[in-house]
């Protein structure tokens, strides 16, 4: 149907008015999406670090991070203790194959010393004792001091 000249221009307004209106919602939806992504960091590093101080003094190891909250929440070496010969290992999670959302405490039957089980019928098996977060090498563990 031909619009008539006001029609057309109070059209053309309206479109540049929704323009505007749909280019400030998307500027706001990247904004709260990412203080989203930022709280939820937050609460898996929290709560990465709550179970860590359970578990490093004997707690109960059950309803652990998974995995993909460790690796999200900045603490993805897991701190294990072999029950044999004391040594304190660590793996990083990220060099794991196994699905994000597995729960950190069920890789404990997974874990055993490998020295401590060399040769021997029994595997020596390892204690959970937290998560940590990575280490930085010395040459940016010194350039971050320096900032
Ligand atoms: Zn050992």
């Amino acid at each position: 149907m031909p619009l008539s000249g006001g029609d057309r221009k109070a059209q053309v307004k309206a479109m540049r008015d929704a323009r505007f209106i749909a280019r400030e919602y998307f500027r706001k939806s990247v904004l709260a999406r990412s203080i989203g992504e930022l709280k939820i960091r937050e609460a898996d590093r929290l709560f990465c670090d709550a179970w860590t101080n359970v578990v490093v003094w004997g707690g109960v190891a059950r309803n652990s991070p998974t995995i993909g909250q460790a690796i999200n929440g900045g603490r993805p070496l897991l701190w294990v203790q072999c029950k044999r010969c004391g040594r304190e290992p660590e793996f990083d999670l990220r060099l794991l194959r196994r699905p994000a959302d597995t729960p950190v405490h069920l890789l404990e039957a997974a874990l055993f010393c490998e020295p401590c089980s060399a040769g021997r019928k029994f595997r020596a098996r390892a204690n959970l004792l937290g998560l940590r977060p990575e280490l930085l090498p010395p040459e940016a563990a010194q350039q971050k001091q320096g900032q």
